[in-house]
């Protein structure tokens, strides 16, 4: 593919202020270098990309069988899965993500274009026991063009989770990924060429969120977004969205808490509790960033976690450590501004992890760190930091941890831990969290399982089967035959 181009209509095309606008630098997060550059698209771009899909919806791609586009979805799956390696070692060097974490990202969009392969030809409407003299039924159809707007955490995976639903459904896409990182999608559109789906119904402009992203979003051509990102964001994406009445799924990340009743199986919490703040150095919207520990057994969880805390290492993505670095210079002044903050209030660090001597000063690292006692309306137990930063805080009984649980502004995922059978569901009923986990938390990430929050966290679901009512819309059809 050449460089600073945009994927349109199944061809590389330059942007349409070519060469007047330069592309933008692609930084490695692991050193601060440029090694790559990507098209700064803008409104014209973006309506080129609409036209395309437009033309493919109303064309081609919009008459095939379901079955069909399920057929090409698979193949594209197939394609992507020969070239596991290459897309997981694009989508370490483009987000500093450990290779480890890279290759379970590649390997997740695979999963998410082969459940909804399968799904394409499953979803269907239902009749409708009506008066006498009529038959009424339900007919579930794609909005026509989505627009799809992805951050740099899990470009991969939120590109999959996200367009191969709407692919799905048989809706064109129109995708602007995130100036941060979106090399690795620009090589799936190159690979679903390879894989033969038609021209139009896949579209990628590159480009900045203010310019490329604000054009799709307020385009008349649009019929729906979905956007995973930041609040501030979301909210801009709304009201844009909002001046053509054009529906949006918004999933808008959280402080979800980790709760620990002191009845927990404590060999099984611990590395469960560090790995959901430390995947990704806690750039995951469903980061477990919130502790919550029972009285009893606080200092203890604490101690333990502070060792965990002590032998974590941060490197370069090659070098594949447990973390690698964050995505950018401005995030990572985002989590020292937070730091910072908690000094300030007295807020203790318990412990924190090592950044190995081999990563260059230039790049974008942050030791993990462990928090204690912070109250509750700290805003470092309120507001999503994004980075590797566990608060910590203890609660006395199951109606303090709700409080606790339910106490931030957001509700995207919960973990909770006990033994005890009815707390558990008490716990899975009162929480007010798109996902809680009993005894784990996240479940591995499975595709089949619906994700999205309430809330500030979002609205709408992806992921799982219920993506597939997201991507259309329904009509009822009412025949009155007498
Ligand atoms: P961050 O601040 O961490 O980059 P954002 O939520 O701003 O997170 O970014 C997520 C995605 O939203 C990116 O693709 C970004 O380019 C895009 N984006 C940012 N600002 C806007 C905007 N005003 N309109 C549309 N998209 C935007």
């Amino acid at each position: 593919m050449p460089e600073a181009t945009h994927f349109i209509g199944n061809q590389w095309v330059a942007p349409a202020k070519s060469p007047a606008i330069s592309p933008i630098a692609v930084l490695d997060p692991s050193d601060g270098q440029p090694f790559s550059r990507i098209a700064r698209g803008d409104a014209e771009d973006i309506d080129r990309a609409v036209k395309a899909a437009r033309a493919a919806f109303e064309g081609d791609w919009g008459r095939l069988a379901a079955a069909e586009r399920g057929r090409l979805l698979y193949a594209l799956a197939n394609t992507l899965a020969r070239h596991h390696e290459e897309l997981a070692q694009i989508e370490a060097r483009d987000t500093g993500k450990p290779l480890k974490q890279a290759r379970a990202d590649a390997a997740a969009i695979v999963r998410y274009f082969e459940f909804y392969a399968g799904a394409a030809d499953k979803l269907h409407g239902e009749t409708i026991p009506y008066q006498q003299g009529f038959t009424v039924f339900t007919v579930r159809e794609p909005h026509g063009v989505t627009g799809h707007i992805i951050p740099w955490n899990y470009p991969l995976q939120i590109f999959g989770r996200s367009v191969a639903a709407a692919l799905a459904t048989g809706n064109a896409c129109v995708v602007k990924p995130a100036e941060d990182a979106c090399l690795s999608l620009l090589r799936v559109a190159e690979l679903s060429l390879e894989a033969g789906l038609p021209p139009g119904a896949l579209n990628i402009v590159t480009g900045y969120g203010a310019e490329a992203g604000a054009a799709l979003a307020r385009h008349p051509g649009i019929d729906h977004i979905s956007f995973t990102g930041s609040p501030a964001t979301g909210t801009l994406i709304s009201q844009m969205a909002a001046e053509n009445h054009t529906p949006v799924t918004l999933e808008l990340g959280g402080k979800s808490p980790q709760i620990i009743f002191a009845d927990a199986d404590m060999q099984a919490v611990l590395p469960v509790v560090v790995n959901a703040i430390v995947q990704n150095a806690g750039q995951t919207c469903s980061a477990g960033s919130r502790l919550l520990v029972q009285r009893d057994a606080y200092e203890s969880v604490l101690a333990h976690l502070a060792e965990a805390f002590a032998a974590l290492r941060v490197g370069p993505s090659q070098d594949d450590l447990d973390l690698g670095p964050l995505i950018s210079a401005r995030q990572q002044q985002r989590v020292w501004d937070f730091l910072s903050e908690a000094q300030h209030d007295g807020v203790a660090v318990m412990s924190q992890g090592e950044v190995v001597g081999s990563a260059p000063e230039s790049g974008f690292y942050q030791a993990p760190t462990l928090l204690r006692d912070v109250p509750e309306s700290h805003r470092l137990a309120r507001e999503e930091v994004f980075g590797p930063v566990l608060a910590a805080m203890p609660f006395t009984d199951e109606a303090h941890a709700v409080r606790l649980a339910n106490g931030t502004p957001y509700g995207l995922a919960a973990g909770v831990w006990t033994c005890d059978g009815a707390r558990q569901m008490r716990l899975a009923r009162s929480i007010r969290a798109g996902q809680v986990f009993i005894n784990n938390y996240g479940a591995g990430g499975g595709v089949e399982l619906p994700f999205g929050g309430m809330k500030h966290s979002g609205h709408g679901r992806e992921k799982g089967f219920e993506a597939l009512y997201g991507f259309t819309t329904l009509k009822t059809v009412a025949i009155r035959h007498g």
